[in-house]
């Protein structure tokens, strides 16, 4: 799975192209590249002479991070740098997938079948790790389903040189010379040679898609085999994502949202706002669409209420154990996407309000309801195209002083209801590709 919204948000901070792993030797801000002992030769000789300075410069670093020279000197040559990484990192899709039609996607029937099936087969090995872990097995299960279908997609990228080729192209340096030296010590330590180190384009590995320094500080033997190897063992790699949601806060216990239904007239702004005891949404008439009682176990927990497709689609209580699945990928899609398999898998049946018909709103569409918003005098953020807190935060909040449901929700009926208040809103054409001419028409 894609991680890229996950990365941009850790690596937010991180704009100052300086590596911040060696103390700077000028005081002045502007120094390109702190001086380190770099070799007289580039390490590599790829013919792309951006790419063979970064190296050499990278060197200088990893040698001040401790790294081998001989380690370094052996996996640097011949590296050239992956034109499908930097491809690949730059796309960026014209339309956005509807929240539903994700979680239609991911949470499918034949995935469903095939969870209930190896949750059979693998309970000897699961009852241990939900014990040792004290973390839902089933959501386990719904990480390996949606990180590589069960361990039968992980990636065939070489992930060191995936890792130089975005680290040298200097848009996530940070965090990909982080990644390439974690990827060198796993190969120096003589734990897992380079050829094991295969995955994602974006450097996440094995069955349930660790990135290097995930694999280092949170990786573990699960069959008790001397290895950690999340590659081939499906033990090893399932106890490593029950390790990583424990250290990530997981309640024992708990559940991780429920689906609720909400009276006639309710107050949508209090989507994405409280967090609060499921009795105190129960005070405001919020209740569990399959008509059972809160857990106990939840009782004493806060939830947040999301309704991500708008008033007329499914409505969610979120507890924090949502919130601990966002530690593997911050975004409400996968961690919804998730939980939803992980209950299919115990046994549950499917929501019981269906997802409503959705429009995929174009780029276009979500700048110009941006600044719209932003001319009307709400602040939806940057006029990015991006869809965040902000913008949902912005659009409720005008929704609300039009007499609208505050749901927060930009369909293409919002969209159109801003473009009539803002005529002038949107991107100069120029900025918007130019439609696909139909074979047809
Ligand atoms: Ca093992």
């Amino acid at each position: 799975m894609d991680r890229r919204s996950f990365l941009v948000l850790l690596l937010a901070g991180c704009a100052d192209p300086a590596p911040n792993l060696l103390p700077a030797v000028s005081p002045l801000p502007a120094a390109p590249t702190p001086q380190s002992p770099a070799p007289v030769v580039a390490p590599t000789q790829s013919g792309d002479p951006g790419f063979d300075a970064w190296a050499s410069a990278f060197y200088g670093r990893a040698v001040q991070a401790g790294l081998p020279s001989a380690l370094l000197d052996r996996e640097l040559a011949g590296l050239v740098p992956d034109p499908r990484v930097t491809s690949l990192d730059s796309r960026q899709p014209e339309f956005a997938k509807p929240f539903g039609d994700y979680i239609k996607g991911a949470v499918s029937e034949d995935r469903i079948a095939i969870g209930q099936r190896k949750r059979a087969e693998l309970s000897a090995l699961m009852t241990p790790i939900e014990d040792r872990y004290g973390v839902s097995a089933d959501v386990v299960m719904g990480i390996w389903a949606m990180e590589t279908g069960f361990g039968a997609v992980m990636g065939s990228f070489d992930v060191l040189r995936c890792m130089a080729t975005l680290a040298a192209e200097g848009r996530r340096q940070q965090f990909a010379e982080d990644q390439l030296m974690a990827a060198l010590k796993i190969i120096g330590s003589g734990e897992f040679p380079r050829s094991q180190l295969f995955g994602s384009w974006a450097g996440a590995m094995g069955q349930t898609q660790f990135i290097p320094t995930t694999f280092l500080s949170t990786a573990v033997d699960g069959d008790g085999d001397g290895k950690r190897d999340i590659w081939g063992s499906s033990a090893d790699a399932l106890a490593s994502a029950a390790n990583l949601l424990a250290k990530g806060g997981w309640a024992r216990g708990q559940t991780w949202a429920h689906e609720v239904t909400v009276p006639d007239g309710f107050d949508y702004g209090l989507t994405e706002g409280p967090r609060d005891t499921p009795d105190w949404w129960a005070g405001l008439g919020v209740r569990r669409a399959d008509g059972l009682p809160w857990i106990t176990a939840d009782q004493g927990a806060k939830a947040m209420l999301i309704a991500p497709s708008g008033a007329s689609g499914p409505k969610f209580l979120l507890l924090p154990n949502h919130f601990v699945i966002r530690k593997y990928n911050n975004a409400t899609t996968y961690a919804l996407g998730v939980g939803l398999l992980a209950d299919r898998f115990a046994g549950a049946g499917p929501l019981i309000q269906a997802w409503p018909y959705e429009t995929a709103l174009s780029l276009a569409d979500r700048i110009t309801a941006q600044q719209a918003l932003a001319a009307l005098g709400f602040d939806p953020g940057a006029a990015d195209g991006v869809v965040g807190v902000n913008t949902r935060s912005a659009l409720r909040a005008w929704q609300k002083t039009r007499g609208l449901t505050a749901d927060g929700y930009l369909s293409i009926q919002m969209v159109g209801l801003l473009k009539a208040e803002v005529p002038s809103a949107g991107p100069p054409p120029q900025a918007v590709p130019a439609p696909t001419p139909s074979p047809v028409g």
